[in-house]
This record gives structure tokens, sequence and C-alpha cells, in this order.
């Protein structure tokens, strides 16, 4: 149900108000910096419009929420892309949202990553919302508010603000070591994780090679362990280490989006050994086609030369 996610209860009234209007089509923008939770509260929405039990909220346990849940509900559609979300994925989500429901409620479009996404695309998806027929509802998640203004104008946009780190009930290096993203930290509660015990640091690619096929949090916490004491003793760290760390880094990197969450990491560490702009500039940079090498030993080594 609404009143268990994890998120504060802002934004939760939020939902609860969206969805109390009845709206029979709707584009809403989901922005925040925790791309996990913007999915977890799309996909609370599309269960609450869908779900076969509650109206206005979502059981988690009829057919239709737990098929949303599994992402095989028929009138379910996830759409991304790697590097911002391609124009041919745009169209086919054209013809299925000229479509009926499969299963006669509401259909869903999640759109990851909206911010990546390139002027060709963003028009020919402005035009699909603009036609939207009933029963459509778009749920565009980005983690930043730089996209088309005429999108943005169609859409009701809700600021998924972060969760308190009284909220949450964590110490601050607890909250700052999971860079303020609620759903690892409430998983790390659970789950009772160490993040304080070293690791070696040049294990970065095995860590990130067993993360990207199990996605465990444990593994994640290795990998952010591993970029803070990289980043930490970067200062005492010869060039050919540091040269290594980040081969390990690229050449384990099969999931490339995942080189954003490594910059906003690093970026979160606040470290007088990087230069903040450059780790900003170098995230801008990941739009467009670039030489992952290169864009790392920019923020890693350049600034020591
Ligand atoms: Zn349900």
């Amino acid at each position: 149900m609404i009143k268990d996610l994890s998120c504060s209860i802002h934004v939760k009234k939020n939902i609860v108000n969206e969805l109390n209007t009845n709206k029979v089509s709707g584009t809403y923008i989901l922005y925040g910096n925790d791309k996990n939770r913007l999915f977890e509260i799309a996909l609370a929405f599309g269960k609450s419009l869908n779900c076969e039990v509650l109206k206005n909220d979502f059981c988690g346990q009829c057919e239709s929420c737990i098929r949303m849940e599994k992402g095989t509900h028929g009138d379910l559609e996830l759409v991304v892309g790697e590097n911002g979300i391609k124009i041919e994925s745009i169209r086919n989500l054209i013809y299925r949202a000229s479509t009926s429901a499969y299963e006669g409620k509401n259909k869903i479009f999640i759109l990851k990553d909206i911010e990546n996404m390139r002027i060709p695309a963003s028009n020919a998806l402005l035009k699909t919302l603009e036609e939207s027929q009933k029963g459509n509802f778009f749920f565009l998640l980005t983690t930043s508010l730089n996209i088309l203004s005429t999108i943005k104008s169609r859409s009701t946009i809700i600021k998924i603000s972060e969760m308190k780190r009284e909220e949450l009930g964590v110490s601050l290096e607890e909250y700052e070591f999971f860079n303020r993203k609620a759903m690892e930290i409430l998983e790390y509660k659970k789950q009772n994780f160490n993040i304080e015990s070293p690791v070696d640091y040049f294990n970065i690619g095995k860590f990130m090679k067993v993360y990207f096929i199990d996605k465990n949090l444990e593994n994640k916490i290795n990998i952010y362990k591993s970029l803070r004491y990289f980043v930490n003793n970067l200062k005492w760290s010869s060039k050919i280490d540091i040269l290594y760390f980040i081969d390990e880094i690229v050449m384990n990197l099969s999931e490339k989006n995942f080189l954003n969450e490594i910059l906003e990491y690093v970026a979160s560490l606040n470290s007088p050994n990087l230069n903040l702009e450059n780790i900003l500039k170098a995230k801008n940079r990941l739009r467009i086609p670039i030489n992952i090498k290169a864009l790392l030993i920019k923020i890693f080594i350049k600034k020591n030369i």
C-alpha cells in the first residue's frame, strides 16, 4: 500500500492526492536523485491505477499487483535506453499508446532516465503525450529537470525528495555512505551488512562483475567501499595504480549506465583529492558516446599532474 512506500510522508500525500483526482489519463515527471525509488513510486502509481481490490491504492496481493511487481503485466510498458531512450523505442511506445489496454484498465508507461534523451526522441515523445488517449498514464523518471520545457509543461511534476536521516533512523556516516539512497539504506538495515570493514579496492572489477549478475547490495557496498578507499588514497597512489583501477572499472562496466552511479558516488565523497566540477562535467558528457577511460583519467589523474 502507498502508506508502506519508502518515501517521505509529504511524497505519499502527494501521490494519494493525485490518485484521488481520478484522472482518466496523465503524464507525470517523477524527479529525484534515487533512481530505484523513482521506479518504485512509478510502479506504485501503476499498481494503484490497476489494482483489482483497492481504489486509488494498491493491495500488493491481487493478480494485477503481483504481475505489475514482476514486470509481466500486459499493460505495463517499461522504456529504457542505456544512453538515453532511442527514437525507435518511442515509436514502439506510440504504437502501444494507440492500442487499447489488454486487461481493460489503465496502461502504464514508465520511461527511465529521461534526462539523457536527445531532442528527436524528446520531440517524438512530446507528440505522443499530446495525442495520448484515455487510460494512458506516462511516468517519466529523471534525476534532473533539464528536459524539454514543452514536456515539462504538459506534465505534473512530483519531486521525490530525499528521506531524511531521522526518518530512516541511521547515523550520519551510514546516511552518507549510501549517498542518502533510501532504498539501499532500508535494505542495509534489514540485512545488517558491514560498511566499516576495509576491502582491497583493486578488486573493484570483481565486485562489479558479481554485482551485475546478482544485484546484491552487499556487492554494491564493496563497490562503494572501493571507490571510497581509492579516492581517499588518491594523493599517495602512483599513476600506474590509478590506471590499473580505472582499467578494472572500464573492463567490467557491462552496464554503461552504472558509470553515472559511480560518478555520482565519487562526487558525493566531496574529497579534496578531486575536482568536483570535473566530475559534474564528466557526468554531463555521458549523454554522448565518449571514451570512458579518457573520462576517468581526466577525473582521477589530470588534477594531479
Ligand atoms: Zn491489488
